[in-house]
């Protein structure tokens, strides 16, 4: 059993209730551990360290920050296969994609923010004529939350904490319930890195209880949240009358556009891997794909066939495809879709979506990968998030009826286009109702642009100076050298 530890004012300690949470292993269904059920005083206790520490952290330099995340990416890399394990363990996902992806990247976020700071300016305003000079200061804003959800743990935990610390600023973070473990283990690195005692502090508990605590707490003046629409919107209801600076990454259901002049074996096996990567637990994945009139009957086909080829088995075993997904109560969400699907007029699976027992595992929550065909876009399958192994496919006239379908939804976090005709790649773009677009290709990130979707996908960007703008306060200063 495995005890996962509140880090507060850099020491490790239980809830002060005393109560915990069992932490589930979706591969098995079994439990392996706890984490502290936390509450307001833990919080509390979370702010008073914060603020303690902030005066000295915000007027520490960039080059001492900067190191001081250098050296707990390095020890992040040095510890990349316990990490892997971990989050494999915690969260299903495949152990070689935690190893080649999630991991790596946790270690780039920290790594790519201790250069930023180095590189971050401000403007600064010469008016002419009148003898004054306007400079822009960057401050840190003080005591900041980081909320991050289950699908991405350590990725995004540290895609908030990074910049959030590199600015200057004191954070109160809380990872996903669901999956808490290497949040932990990130608390064990940063305290070897000599990171001082409460610049950094992590809360384990619910939602509603610990993320409530923080969003509501009148110290803390920045949310930046990653996860579901609807908490998010709950988040805003409280943060927004206390006017706290928000950055909301939220939910997607992100459309593919593919069309007959595409590099069709690329666009193939990458929308394998968009549509089911990480078990389609990606905010990113593509779930609605559009494929133009003349190449749908063949695309259906081939993708089916490479659909069926997918491995579904324990997360641990190099060779499979999709693992577990995160929990009992995510997959019964995700089973309920597939059982809309078989009773709706307009939907017709046409592959997979059966619940899988794995012979040493018969209580993990695996399932086969799911392709179901629609006739109507406005059908709830292609309307809300269901964030599992399961896509939707639909044929389309022309470029016209291809980008009004993508446009067609509540949200607009990302969208992927597969054409070989460069203009018409312009031209959707530009129309394209996501925040995110990519031309033959998908996921395919550099830290330094601008991420973050539109609509009910979320509001602000992360990603480069952005999160650094996001995570400082501007403040003006005029200066009149008039003789
Ligand atoms: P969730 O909204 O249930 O939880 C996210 C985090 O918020 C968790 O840490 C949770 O404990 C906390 N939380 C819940 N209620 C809260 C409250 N009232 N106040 C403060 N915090 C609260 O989301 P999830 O199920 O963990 O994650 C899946 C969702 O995240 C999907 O909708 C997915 O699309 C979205 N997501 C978005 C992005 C993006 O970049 N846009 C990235 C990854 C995941």
């Amino acid at each position: 059993m495995k005890t996962i530890e509140n880090y507060i004012n850099g020491s490790f300690k239980p809830s002060t209730n005393g109560e915990s949470i069992n932490n589930i292993n979706p591969a098995t269904g079994d439990v392996y551990g706890t984490i502290p059920r936390s509450d307001k005083t833990d919080v509390e206790n979370a702010v008073k360290a914060a603020e303690n520490a902030f005066s000295e952290w915000s007027n520490s330099s960039q080059d001492y920050r900067s190191r001081l995340l250098l050296k707990i990416s390095n020890l992040i890399e040095e510890n990349l296969s316990d990490f892997a394990l971990a989050e494999s363990m915690d969260n299903g996902k495949p152990l070689h994609l935690a190893t080649a992806i999630d991991i790596p990247r946790a270690a780039s976020n920290f790594r790519f923010f201790a250069n930023a700071i180095t590189q971050f300016s401000s403007d600064s305003h010469e008016s002419q004529g009148r003898d004054t000079i306007n400079f822009t200061l960057r401050q840190p804003i003080g005591i900041v939350g980081c909320i991050s959800p289950w699908n991405l743990p350590l990725y995004l935990f540290t895609w908030k904490i990074a910049p959030a610390l590199a600015a200057g600023n004191c954070v109160i973070a809380k990872p996903s319930e669901v999956t808490p473990m290497t949040a932990y283990l990130l608390s064990q690195i940063c305290k070897d890195a000599g990171l001082p005692d409460g610049v950094l502090n992590i809360v384990h508990g619910y939602g509603h209880e610990v993320g409530q605590a923080i969003v509501e707490h009148p110290k803390v003046k920045a949310i930046s949240f990653t996860g579901g629409t609807a908490t998010g919107k709950a988040i805003a209801a409280t943060a927004a009358p206390m006017f706290k600076k928000l950055s909301l990454e939220l939910g997607g259901k992100n459309p593919n556009l593919i069309f007959a002049d595409c590099d069709y074996e690329k666009m193939l096996s990458t929308t394998i891997k968009s549509s089911f990567a990480n078990q389609g637990q990606i905010c990113l994945c593509g779930s609605r794909i559009y494929v133009e009139e003349s190449i749908y009957e063949k695309f259906k086909a081939d993708f089916i066939e490479k659909v069926k080829q997918l491995k579904v088995g324990h997360p641990v075993h190099d060779n499979v495809n999709l693992g577990a997904l995160v929990s009992e109560q995510h997959i019964t969400k995700v089973q309920s879709y597939i059982d809309y699907a078989k009773t709706d007029a307009d939907a017709e699976i046409l592959y997979g979506g059966e619940r899988v027992t794995l012979n040493d595992y018969p209580k993990g929550y695996y399932m086969t990968p799911c392709v179901i065909e629609l006739k109507d876009n406005s059908c709830k399958l292609n309307q809300e998030e269901i964030f599992g192994p399961v896509v939707c496919i639909m044929p389309f006239k022309d470029e016209k009826q291809g980008l009004a379908l993508a446009n067609d939804s509540r949200y607009g976090l990302s969208c992927t286009i597969w054409t070989s005709d460069l203009n018409r790649s312009m031209r959707l773009s530009q129309q394209i109702q996501a925040g995110i677009v990519w031309v033959n290709t998908w996921l395919n990130r550099d830290l330094r642009t601008p991420f973050g979707g539109v609509k009910q996908s979320g509001v602000g960007r992360e990603g480069g100076f952005e999160a650094l703008r996001f995570f400082t306060e501007p403040k003006n200063v005029c200066l009149d050298f008039a003789p």
